[in-house]
């Protein structure tokens, strides 16, 4: 898609409404990671229902991965900085997710799926956002897309800042993804020393920014290395990263939903009773494609 001009010069940033640094944890086979976006926050920054970084340079620490467990209602998207993984689900899907590549799965009415580190040493680094699906769309089939490092689009901003656009558009340019109920916005932006970036953002949608590399100011509030800035959502026409050091992180926005949540771990629906069929429907193998079709 080819650009309209955005204003950008005539964007008013949002303002810092709160900074979260996130809770260590850890989840699978002892995966140590830092849970930024926690169950608590999932009505402030819906559609958005979690966000992990994890980043371990001992493979101890991720070594165990995540072995076979399900999903249903909702939609996964991890971003790999560094390292390897497999990932194998019950639909029939494989593949390889590698530094700079994201994969996006629409877990749907179900699936089980492992994600398992295929590298024995080095760093591991990478994010896993969960991106709630409309209460008409809890229930399609599952879903699955690798985007490989290249299929991920991305431009120079100027001064160096550079953009990969792994959701929605930026600048003109369109993303890897596109998703029209919630229109999910997300952007990893490498900023050097001394440079900014602007990014108009819808009036209504829930903002976030998380830094990964460095610190960012936005609007005057410093947002320090590995720490999440949630953005208000009625002072403001956009957000402006500025950097005084090297710095990188991720934008993410999008159109709340305003439908009930309830979450029981791996399940994410509209009520506690279809949280109860989910349960019943995964322990009778509903989720299981080959015993689905050994019926
Ligand atoms: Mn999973």
């Amino acid at each position: 898609m080819k650009d309209t001009v955005v204003p950008h010069a005539d964007v008013r940033s949002r303002t810092v409404e709160r900074l979260v640094k996130g809770m260590a944890t850890s989840d699978g086979a002892g995966v140590r990671l830092t849970r930024v976006l926690t169950q608590d926050l999932q009505r402030r920054l819906d559609p958005f229902l979690m966000l992990d970084a994890f980043r371990n340079e001992h493979a101890d620490d991720y070594i165990g991965g995540f072995p076979d467990h399900p999903h249903r209602g909702f939609e996964t998207v991890t971003y790999m900085i560094a390292g390897r993984m497999r990932h194998r689900d019950s639909a029939g899907n494989e593949g390889l997710l590698e530094s700079g590549g994201a994969q996006w799965m629409t877990a749907g009415s179900g699936l089980i799926h492992s994600e398992l580190p295929e590298q024995e040493a080095g760093l591991m680094e990478g994010f896993q956002l969960w991106l709630n699906l409309p209460a008409a769309s809890k229930m399609v089939a599952p879903s699955y897309r690798d985007l490989p490092s290249s299929a991920i689009p991305g431009f120079d901003a100027g001064g160096g800042v550079h953009v990969r656009v792994i959701a929605g558009r930026s600048h003109g340019v369109t993303g890897a993804v596109e998703r029209p109920d919630t229109e999910p916005l997300y952007l990893d932006v490498h900023l050097p020393a001394g440079t900014r970036f602007t990014q108009p953002l819808p009036t209504g949608h829930n903002a976030f920014a998380y830094t990964y590399r460095g610190s960012v100011s936005i609007a005057g509030t410093v947002v320090p290395d590995r720490h999440m800035a949630i953005l208000a959502n009625d002072d403001g026409t956009g957000v402006t990263l500025e950097a005084h050091e090297d710095a990188r992180a991720l934008i993410v926005a999008g159109r709340p939903l305003g439908e009930p949540i309830a979450q029981y771990g791996p399940f994410v629906m509209n009520t506690a009773e279809e949280i109860r069929q989910a349960f019943a429907d995964y322990r009778r193998g509903a989720f299981d494609a080959a015993s689905v079709r050994a019926l």
